[in-house]
């Protein structure tokens, strides 16, 4: 259920509210916006005579029960979209986030010389796997706290803000140290002993979408984070499995216009999983722009060739470079697009 408290409604009646409702079952959340207070009931309880009871209390405007089973990160909840504010760059706002890096921090040499040419090319984040999940058990598995370490160094020495991964629930306090965004891989999408550990941690999740995921199982997922206590949440579209073997995965980018139908996070395309082969990235990237995506998870190597993990589908500096300055026109078009929408909204 969505509880709407009247504009003039005092912190008393909000209260006692909120108290009435934990009365029928449900657990509350109240968001505070700028003109009123809207209230959110999740739970078992029963719906129907609760909603009943809300109508006669004082200080309720309104009170509707939320169709969809993902109830805080669903459009009914919040008209409104998320806006996630992370070392001075906001995701879901007016400007389009360029998150860049390689796929695995190999060396300081590496991750410094990419982390400097993606800020010069205008990423905002630096991406990079320090805890891998490899397919198999013997490929690389990623640097773990050294390579957390050299992405604090990396942000030290230019300021972007750093997304790495984290694989289990053991190491989210150690990752949270030194990320200013967690990255809950697609095969960790349904990890929900991982999910509900970061639902009480501080910082923004980008939540990758399970490569045989719905979009309801994603926004499901979601929820989990959200409904545990962390509503700064990303949703990535990475590529799923199909048929098709042309590409690694097979983008799917009207999952993009979904989600901004149902909710209100904000959506990144990583178009490097999901074609897995460089030369379809810049062309990918483009139609993200276009559907109205918030920000790119882009992979960028020194020297693909050489990478430890994902180097077919990793852009070299000069490539990344180059894709960056071809986006721009579309990227006008983008803002003119938001701000226009965010005005008549
Ligand atoms: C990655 O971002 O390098 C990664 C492992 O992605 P995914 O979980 O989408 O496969
Ligand atoms: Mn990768």
């Amino acid at each position: 259920m969505i509880i709407s408290m009247r504009k003039n409604a005092t912190k008393e009646e909000i209260e006692h509210v909120c108290e009435r409702i934990r009365e029928f079952g449900f657990k509350v959340h109240s968001i505070e916006g700028e003109e009123r207070v809207v209230i959110g009931a999740v739970g078992v309880g029963d719906v129907t005579p609760c909603l009943e009871m809300l109508e006669a209390t004082p200080g309720v405007e309104s009170a509707v029960r939320i169709s969809a089973p993902y109830k805080f990160v669903s459009r009914e909840f919040k008209a409104e979209r998320t806006r996630i504010a992370v070392n001075g760059v906001e995701i879901g706002g007016d400007e389009f986030v360029v998150m860049a890096g390689p796929c695995s921090v190999e060396s300081a040499q590496q991750i410094m010389e990419t982390a400097e040419a993606v800020a010069g090319a205008g990423a905002k984040i630096l991406r990079g796997g320090a805890f891998k999940p490899r397919t198999s058990p013997y490929d690389f598995q990623g640097l773990e706290l050294e390579g957390l370490q050299l992405l604090a160094q990396a942000r030290e020495a230019t300021g972007l803000a750093i997304v790495t991964e984290v694989l289990s629930e053991r190491d989210v306090e150690r990752v949270a140290e030194y990320a200013n965004i967690i990255q809950v891989g697609a095969r960790n999408m349904q990890n929900y002993a991982l999910l509900k550990a970061l639902g009480k941690c501080p910082r923004p999740v980008l939540l990758k979408r399970g490569m045989s995921s719905t979009i309801k199982e994603l926004l499901m997922s979601a929820e989990y984070l959200t409904a545990h206590g962390n509503p700064n949440v990303m949703l990535c579209e990475r590529g799923i499995r199909t048929f098709e073997t042309a590409t690694r995965n097979t983008c799917d980018l009207s999952a993009v216009a979904v989600l901004n139908e149902l909710t209100h996070l904000p959506v990144i395309v990583d178009p490097s999983h999901a074609t897995g082969k460089q030369s379809l990235v810049p062309a990918v990237s483009r139609a993200a722009v276009a559907i109205g995506a918030d920000g790119l998870l882009v992979e960028v190597h020194p020297c693909p060739e050489k990478a430890f993990s994902d180097g077919p589908q990793s852009l070299n500096l000069e490539q990344f470079r180059s894709m960056m300055r071809d986006l721009k026109p579309y990227l006008r078009l983008w803002k003119e697009t938001r701000v226009a929408a965010a005005a008549t909204a």
